[in-house]
């Protein structure tokens, strides 16, 4: 079928004020993401990973005042001519730090308002709350406030607060980043049993590859806003990250 996300030549500047030198944050770049399929993107810092994948839920361009070019569809959408709270539905979005998505000071309440905005029957929403609390293995984390959680309880938190709404993807900026190795591992198995039993699609922006190996499909290797690599993890050596001009194979130029 479809691509759930096709990305069409896109081009992003972020606004330019200062006197530094005008740089591009995306450079045409072009990517299909299948339905239920499980994308690690990599890349140095500022290469334009989260760019990229803030145009997934149309942050860009409604919510940035950046020029955008080309086109990003999801699910059949163009992203431009529909709003965040739509594309919401379809897409989980977890921000790197999770204090930016909380909207309420409780776990319970946290979990219960994106479908409650949706206007979800309440049994339904709790049957959805448990059913995730459960593959998260997050229950005793139900009924606290979330200013006494750690990092990875708000992190999980935030994780489950996009799956109750059922979405068809989710993408996650550098989820690990603030776990260690032994709860990164069991985050990603919780999680790896979410998406595969429901059938989402994945897009994690992460580092740490060797975390991943397993999880993923497909790595994405971006470069100063462009796509340089894109392949089966399988396939994926380190020394392909930054392709180097006159390399041949899967880098792509
Ligand atoms: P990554 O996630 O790969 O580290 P980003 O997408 O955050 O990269 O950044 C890509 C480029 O866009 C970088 O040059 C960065 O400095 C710039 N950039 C990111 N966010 C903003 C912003 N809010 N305003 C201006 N420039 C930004
Ligand atoms: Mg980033």
């Amino acid at each position: 079928g479809d691509p759930l996300v096709t990305v069409d030549s896109l081009s992003y500047s972020y606004p330019y004020f200062g006197t530094e030198e005008k740089r591009q944050a995306l450079s045409c770049v072009n990517l299909e993401i299948q339905t239920g399929e499980r994308v690690v993107i990599v890349g140095p810092s500022g290469s334009g990973k989260s760019t990229l994948i803030q145009t997934f839920i149309g942050l860009i361009p409604h919510s940035r005042s950046g020029k955008m070019q080309g086109r990003v569809t999801v699910d059949g959408v163009d992203t431009s001519v529909t709003t965040v709270p739509l594309l919401s539905k379809t897409v989980g979005f977890v921000f790197q730090d999770p204090d930016h998505q909380m909207v309420t000071s409780e776990v319970d309440s946290e979990l219960a308002f994106g479908p409650e905005q949706s206007g979800l029957d309440p049994e339904i929403i709790e049957e959805r709350i448990s059913r995730v609390a459960g593959m998260l293995k997050m229950e005793h984390l139900r009924g606290r406030e979330i200013s006494d959680l750690s990092w990875g309880e708000r992190q999980k938190v935030a994780i489950a607060s996009v799956l109750v709404m059922r979405p068809k993807m989710v993408v996650l900026d550098e989820p690990l980043s603030g776990l260690d190795m032994d709860s990164a591992a069991r985050l990603l198995d919780h999680l790896g049993t979410i998406v595969k039993t429901w059938n989402i699609a994945v897009v994690i922006v992460e580092h740490r590859l060797d975390l991943l190996k397993d999880f993923m499909d497909r790595v994405v290797v971006m470069d100063d806003g462009r796509i340089v690599y894109d392949g089966p993890v399988v396939d994926y050596s380190a020394e392909a990250m930054i392709p180097h001009p006159g390399e041949t194979g899967r880098v792509l130029h």
